[in-house]
């Protein structure tokens, strides 16, 4: 009798997972172990060595803690669409649970995996509050669609996580099918990046999360659209790799006294929008093609398709942050060497890749290239609708007309001179670069 093996992909966390906790039900519930796998495909879609190194030490931590545990866990270098199907048939497994993910290759390998399983196989969304499939059954035009279908549901989702136990049918052999258990080797690209700005991990992500509600979400309200002020959270990377769960963060919120006008802001990004983009990634399977903009935007766009640009760069240019614009290659700089940009500078910085690409198709391909390579929350459902929304207008609606970005809301320098002080802003990052 061969265990329950739990596929951990999109939740890198053992505390707060559903899909673990439904694994390990199951192993109990049919007197099984519970083997939890990580599949690190051997190319892994350009992940960087900032991203890489984030990775690896928060799934340093998920082993640690699962071993305390009792449950097996091990880490392999192969597709999971090969590596999984061989492993439940030799292992005799009862059945293989995963985590919901909505982008492309995740669906093709689910379908692949389908194919060729004999077993049960279950999904389970422990990224969302709502699992994304119950939330909607559609894709959603906006912000003001999805809300009404999330707040009906959200009382009955928000509840209380219950605690992973110790697994009464522990796994004690160290190695298992050849693989050595409880551990993430070093392999080829793993070395430290010269600049860790996070540090990572499951306990990290919580003592950041409680830093936040503590003494910082009292001033997201007023002070979040400010890249001068630490205003965000900052808690992305910690929710990309699943290391932090939503639903937890959300609970922090909510029990910690403050009013609701103090907690609404935060709760619309971190529920109704991210929702938001899993829905579009989901439904959308274009995404991350100028085909996934509404009808409006792709018109639009075409009109200007050929209009005269004053600047075009390549993407050497971009990424080296050599346009004309102080501003903007501050912005790149700063995302380089932090691994993040302040999300109202990220609409501005991907805006800016419009007007100054030789067509949208392109602007788009160079947004999504730089923001998954340099971004340690990048390769995100967020990150895809984030430039879908500055390029594509998703989500938003038509604006006045303009040359290049037709009816496409515009951003520009100016713009974000009445928000904030941009000559703070270039010289903190030329500090913290060392690059003027
Ligand atoms: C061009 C562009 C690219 C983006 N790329 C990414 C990306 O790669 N990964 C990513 O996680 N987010 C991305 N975003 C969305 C948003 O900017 C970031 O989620 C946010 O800045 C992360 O910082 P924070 O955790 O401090 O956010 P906070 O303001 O503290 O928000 C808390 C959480 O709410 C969610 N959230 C906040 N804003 C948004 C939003 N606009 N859409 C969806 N969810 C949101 C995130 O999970 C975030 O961590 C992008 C936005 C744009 C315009």
């Amino acid at each position: 009798m061969g265990p329950v093996v739990y596929w951990m992909s999109r939740d890198q966390r053992v505390s707060d997972n559903w899909a673990l906790l439904y694994a390990q039900q199951e192993a109990i519930v049919h007197k099984r172990t519970l083997l939890v796998v990580y599949c690190c495909p051997p190319d892994f879609v350009g992940i960087t060595s900032q991203q890489l190194h984030f990775m690896v030490e928060g799934l340093r931590s998920v082993a640690t803690h699962l071993h305390k545990i009792g449950i097996g866990w091990i880490f392999v270098q192969e597709l999971p669409d090969i590596f999984l199907p061989n492993l439940v048939r030799e292992v005799d497994a009862h059945s293989l649970v995963c985590d919901f993910t909505p982008l492309r290759i995740h669906k093709e390998w689910n379908t692949s995996i389908i194919q060729q399983l004999t077993v049960p196989f279950r999904e389970v969304d422990s990224h969302n509050i709502i699992p994304a499939w119950v939330t909607s059954a559609k894709k959603e035009y906006a912000a003001y669609t999805i809300r009404p279908k999330i707040k009906r549901l959200l009382g009955e989702y928000l509840t209380d996580i219950p605690a992973v136990s110790a697994h009464p049918f522990p796994c004690t052999d160290p190695f298992f099918g050849g693989h050595e258990m409880w551990t993430v080797p070093d392999f080829p690209g793993f070395h430290s990046p010269a600049i860790l700005p996070f540090t990572s991990g499951p306990d990290q992500a919580l003592a950041a999360a409680r830093n936040f509600v503590d003494y910082r979400l009292q001033n997201y309200g007023t002070n979040r659209n400010d890249p001068c002020q630490n205003g965000q959270s900052g808690l992305s990377p910690y929710l990309h790799f699943g290391q932090l769960s939503a639903q937890r963060l959300a609970s922090m919120v909510l029990t910690a006294g403050w009013p609701e006008e103090t907690t609404e802001p935060f709760l619309e990004e971190l529920i109704v929008r991210r929702e938001l983009s899993d829905n579009f990634c989901f439904y959308e399977d274009k995404y991350d093609g100028v085909e996934g903009f509404s009808n409006w935007a792709q018109k639009t766009l075409r009109e200007h398709w050929h209009d005269t640009r004053e600047f075009i760069y390549t993407l050497a240019q971009f990424e080296a942050g050599e346009t004309h614009e102080e501003l903007w290659n501050s912005c790149q700089r700063d995302l380089v060497y932090s691994g993040k940009l302040h999300g109202f500078l990220r609409m501005y910085w991907a805006k800016k890749i419009l007007e100054w690409s030789p067509d949208p198709e392109t602007a788009l391909s160079f947004a999504i290239a730089l923001n998954d390579k340099y971004s340690l929350d990048g390769h995100d459902p967020n990150g895809y609708t984030g430039v879908a929304w500055s390029i594509g207008g998703v989500h938003d609606r038509a604006w006045g007309e303009r040359p290049v970005f037709g009816k496409i809301r515009y951003m520009n320098e100016a713009g974000c001179r009445r928000k904030f002080d941009v000559d703070s802003y270039i010289t903190k990052v030329a500090q913290l670069t060392g690059i003027k």
